[in-house]
């Protein structure tokens, strides 16, 4: 039962149908034989019934010829015609008892004919004695006397009647048997016959049909069925993909990391085929290969711009058969050699394309679709993850930055002093306060004020080199950080910073405004509280002398504490400075500005754009 219970529906239609078909045969051959087996019979009674009726009809006249002779005998006048008369008797009398025999040997025991062979024997046998006494009395009496008075001779003719009566009726009893009857029967039978194949075929017709429609439909229901599963476990399991992706993606928080996870699951799903991710940066003027799996060592594609490329143009996905064909994009009919299929994926956040799934496949062989789907869900991902990383980034950028003059805010220069040193990597605070603000805001408004802190912002930005920090401190004091830089060859950044702020406020709309800079190194093991303190305090003695100029603090003789300087970062107290706290700053070694560009001699080691200098001088 267990392999049945194993079949499909549609096979144990098609079994059931076979069964039956296979039974209806069975029946109709079982059936078939039997009534074959009675015509046979039939026809062998037919066959056997006409000698018997033969005998029958032969005994028939040899009783008729008999019971005349005994007549005769009887009546005859003469001895001699008697006694010839009563030996014809006697032979018809042993030929009917010969035929007798043979018909009784030969009997068919039909219906009725038992009771009526029983009768003629029994009266055959009663016969003889009377026969007997009936022969004496013809050969004693005289002529003409007896048939008149003998008892017997009528007992005697009457049971020669009653047998012939027998004969009659068995050979009525034949004749019908092979006769009208048999033919009806057989008639009958044939019709039956003829009627069973007919019923047979119309049963197999109609049985069949209504087998091969039910078999049809159940295959094709099963066939849906089966279908429908497939597309189920299929979603199934691009949901679980898609799921696993997204918990792997989530985990990231550099795109340089999701791109790893996104490689992984490409690998998954293109089956070694050539595949790689070209993703634009937030600016989306070229295209960077972030992903390149090729196990072949084929090229990628070309394309260099999110503009250039026509699956992210247009935002469609495209499936290019053969990088000979017609429609091919160029860039792949350019690059492909050797010819390839292709499959190219847009990468897309909040609806605008920023990449590109590229993947190859052998020419004329593109992915099928289950795969399609399976890249179109690393896209997806890719896409999403990518868009949060960026605005992750941009939101911790808004953080670390001034919104004024975007330059950093006192807690991002603060960590990055940490980290240099962290590294152990010395620098040069340089302390920065525009002089007179109070009064330019007065005169000519805040706005004006604004546009002058960004004009020295962007002054800062262009001064510096890459590594250099400037940053806002807060107000309009700002500070920058020169790491690896020695303090004489941080005066020649701030005399650039003043000189090209002096340009660029010729040629702005803006009124004419100076600064003052305090500039302390580092030391050994300073606390970068400290060292901002005592630049704020070179910064009031610039003030003090006079404004927009730079001052020097000295450098701290090593082991004094530092009473005016809390240690720890963001923690660094301001030291009071005249008109604005009343206590006296730490003494300081102002230097002229001249002084700083004679120092500074004919190279400069410390451009923005220029080499680093290898060596601490100051
Ligand atoms: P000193 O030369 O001694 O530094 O004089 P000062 O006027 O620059 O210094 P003071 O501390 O008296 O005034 C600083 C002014 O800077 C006061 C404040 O209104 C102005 N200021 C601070 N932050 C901003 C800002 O974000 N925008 C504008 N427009 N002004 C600001
Ligand atoms: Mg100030
Ligand atoms: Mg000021």
């Amino acid at each position: 039962m267990q392999p049945v219970r194993r079949l499909k529906a549609y096979q144990k239609v098609l079994l059931v149908t076979v069964v039956a078909v296979v039974g209806g045969f069975i029946v109709f051959g079982v059936t078939f034989a039997g009534v074959d087996d009675a015509r046979s019979r039939l026809l062998a009674v037919q066959e056997q019934a006409a000698p018997q009726v033969a005998v029958l009809q032969r005994l028939s006249a040899e009783l008729t010829a008999d019971r005349l002779e005994f007549q005769s005998a009887a009546d005859a006048t003469d001895a001699v015609s008697r006694t010839a008369q009563l030996q014809a008797t006697g032979d018809t009398s042993a030929q009917a008892t010969a035929d007798w025999k043979i018909f009784k040997r030969h009997s068919l025991h039909l219906s009725g004919e038992d009771a009526l062979v029983t009768h003629y024997d029994d009266t055959a046998a009663t016969s003889k004695d009377v026969g007997r006494r009936v022969a004496l009395a013809i050969i004693a009496t005289p002529a003409g006397q007896l048939s008149a008075r003998s008892a017997d001779l009528a007992d005697l003719l009457g049971k020669m009647e009653s047998r012939m009566a027998d004969v009659r009726q068995i050979n009525e009893i034949y004749t019908t048997a092979s006769d009208a009857g048999l033919a009806a029967t057989m008639h009958s039978i044939d019709g039956a016959i003829r009627d069973g194949i007919i019923a047979f075929v119309t049963a197999m017709v109609v049985g069949l049909g209504i087998a091969f429609v039910s078999v049809r439909d159940t295959r094709r229901q099963e066939l849906e069925q089966e279908r429908k599963e497939r597309e189920r476990a299929d979603d199934a399991r691009r949901t679980a993909f898609d799921h696993r992706l997204g918990i792997g993606l989530d985990m990231v928080r550099a795109e340089s990391d999701a791109f790893t996870v996104l490689q992984r699951a490409l690998v998954e799903v293109v089956e070694d085929r050539p595949v790689e991710l070209l993703i634009a940066d937030s600016s989306m003027s070229h295209f960077r290969r972030s992903i390149a799996v090729d196990p072949e060592g084929t090229h990628g594609c070309d394309v260099a711009t999110p503009e250039a490329c026509p699956a992210t143009r247009s935002g469609q996905t495209m499936v290019f058969e053969s990088s000979t064909s017609l429609e091919a994009c160029p860039h792949l009919a350019e690059s492909a050699t050797p010819l390839c299929s292709a499959l190219c994926v847009p990468v897309a956040t909040s609806g605008q394309p920023i990449g590109v799934i590229h993947m190859k496949g052998p020419d004329h062989e593109p992915a099928v679709p289950k795969m399609i789907d399976d890249v179109k869900i690393v896209a997806r991902k890719a896409g999403e993850r990518i868009s949060a990383l960026r605005v992750l980034a941009d939101t911790s950028a808004q953080a670390r930055t001034d919104p004024l003059t975007g330059l950093m805010n006192r807690r991002s220069v603060e960590n990055r002093v940490r980290e240099l040193v962290a590294n152990d990597r010395e620098y040069v605070v340089a302390y920065a306060d525009l002089d007179h603000f109070k009064r330019l805001n007065d005169k000519h408004g805040h706005d004006a004020g604004d546009r002058a802190l960004r004009l020295f912002a962007q002054v800062l930005a262009d001064s510096v080199r890459p590594d250099d920090i400037p940053a806002r401190y807060g107000g309009e004091e700002f500070l920058i950080v020169l790491p690896d830089c020695t303090v004489t060859d941080a005066l020649q950044v701030l005399e650039r910073v003043r000189e090209m702020l002096a340009q660029r406020l010729g040629n702005a709309t803006l009124p004419t405004f100076t600064a003052s800079f305090g500039l302390a190194g580092c030391g050994e093991n300073a606390d970068f509280g400290e060292v901002v303190a005592r630049a704020d305090a070179a910064l009031l003695t610039a003030k003090r002398e006079g404004r927009d100029r730079i001052v020097v603090a000295e450098p701290k003789p090593s082991g004094e504490p530092d009473a005016q300087a809390p240690t720890g970062f963001g923690t660094a107290a301001r030291p009071s400075r005249p008109g604005i706290g009343g206590i006296d700053p730490r003494p300081v070694t102002a230097i002229r500005t001249e002084a700083a560009n004679d120092a500074a001699g004919t190279s400069d080691p410390v451009s923005p754009t220029g080499p680093r200098s290898p060596t601490r001088t100051g």
